[in-house]
């Protein structure tokens, strides 16, 4: 109203302010789920367990409820105390640090923003502190009284995450459990298929009502590969200094993790890839500068001898493509769509019916801050990977096609 006299503009209260920035680094359960679960990954884990449950969140409508356990090194007591306080973290200590990051996590805001949507609970051990584990449940990033308190458990971390958007009723409204959880086991698949190469094994479950009780079903599980995941590990300990890309024994535990997830005809039809590129710049040597183009990609691509055989049926729709860049899974359209066009014009399929690529670039080549989700990451040097990337599939699967071709003609 003109005239008068009151001010029309706020600052936001502070609890508004927070649960509106929750909203968005949570925008969905798998969001969550893939920032716990690299929170694993940072704490070194080589077990992760994920549980998934359906349950009545009133007014007729469903809830997920989720928790998900590691092996990893473990909160300690005065840490789980400040876990989710907002821009809380052991990972970042300045902004130096940015130009370094190897951690999935440094912003400190994900148990935060979970915490403030919903009910979060962690329980954890560190092998430092004996024989006790502590368990805390917060309310708006804060421990609730009396917490953290102690309780039992082996080394490593359980966050369970309830009545997740019990506060947000829109956003509870526009979820469908069942939806929900195939994007979470979709999320969980590829993270599958890129740890195998750190001997990670991990197992999706979820509780199936059935009756009165209720049964455990397992959705995904990579766990069971121990003999090759144990040499895996020893020998990622051994990889990290001798080079960049994947030993033999990796690309089989890599491989075996694809078939399980996939389908087993992906056993002899895949490809194994790998490139490399560091243009030298005249003055600076080091590869890690912003001046010159430095990556390395490998990964593995459907063979288009699987087209050719018509044997096995696939169905494009569906194609999978698994993209990393610097470990994280991200969407990385532009080099979706070349790999497309690759595809479509040696094979018969107009889209790549698997590829898992990673790349690998010097951090401070990335900025991985240009999104709450960090679903998508802004890349120095985008054009001339993505085309230096397409350029050599195209030779791989042009010498493929043409063995292939020749071997058929005779
Ligand atoms: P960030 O990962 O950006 O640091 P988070 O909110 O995801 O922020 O986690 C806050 C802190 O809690 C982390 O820095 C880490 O110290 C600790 N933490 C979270 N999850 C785990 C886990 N599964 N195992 C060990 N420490 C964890
Ligand atoms: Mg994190």
């Amino acid at each position: 109203p003109s005239g008068s006299a009151e001010p029309l503009i706020r600052v936001l209260p502070k609890d508004v302010v927070d649960r509106i920035a929750a909203g968005e680094v949570v925008q969905r359960p798998a969001n969550a789920l893939k920032e716990l679960l690299e929170n694993c990954l940072d704490a070194g884990a080589t077990k992760v367990l994920v549980t998934v449950d359906k349950k009545s969140g009133g007014a007729g409508k469903q809830m997920l409820d989720f928790s998900i356990s590691d092996n990893g090194h473990g909160i300690g007591k005065a840490d789980l105390e400040v876990a989710a306080t907002r821009f809380a973290t052991s990972k970042l200590t300045n902004v130096d640090d940015f130009k370094t990051l190897s951690s999935f996590g440094f912003r400190g805001e994900a148990l935060a923003s979970i915490s403030m949507v919903s009910h979060l609970t962690i329980t954890s051990k560190t092998n430092q502190s004996g024989v006790v584990a502590h368990e805390c449940q917060y309310l708006d990033g804060r421990p609730q009284p009396g917490h953290p308190k102690q309780c039992a458990r082996t080394v490593g971390t359980t966050v369970k995450v309830q009545d997740l958007f019990y506060n947000v009723p829109h956003r509870l409204r526009a979820l469908k459990p069942k939806d929900e959880y195939t994007r979470m086991l979709n999320m969980m698949q590829p993270y599958a298929v890129h740890v195998a190469r750190r001997g990670v094994g991990i197992v999706v479950q979820h509780q199936q009502a059935k009756g009165k009780t209720s049964k455990t079903v397992v959705d995904l599980n990579t766990s069971n590969l121990s003999k090759l995941t144990a040499l895996t590990r020893m020998d990622a300990t051994e990889r990290d200094s001798t080079g960049p890309f994947l030993s033999p024994i990796q690309q089989e535990a890599t491989k075996q993790v694809i078939k399980t997830l996939y389908g087993s005809c992906w056993g002899q039809n895949l490809l194994y890839f790998q490139s490399k590129s560091c243009q030298e710049d005249e003055e600076d040597q080091s590869s890690s500068s912003s001046k010159s183009m430095s990556y390395t990609c490998e990964g593995f691509l459907a063979s288009p001898s699987l087209a050719a055989d018509g044997k096995v049926q696939l169905q494009t729709k569906n194609a999978i493509s698994n993209l990393f860049v610097n470990n994280r899974y991200v969407e990385c359209p532009a080099l979706k769509r070349r790999l497309e066009d690759t595809y479509a014009t040696l094979t018969s399929w107009k889209k790549p019916p698997f590829i898992y690529l990673t790349i690998q670039v010097p951090p401070n080549h990335v900025d991985v801050n240009v999104h709450p989700t960090k679903t998508q990451v802004a890349l120095l040097f985008l054009e001339e990977i993505v085309t230096d990337v397409a350029a050599k599939v195209h030779e791989l699967l042009n010498a493929q096609g043409q063995t292939f071709g020749e071997r058929h003609s005779k």
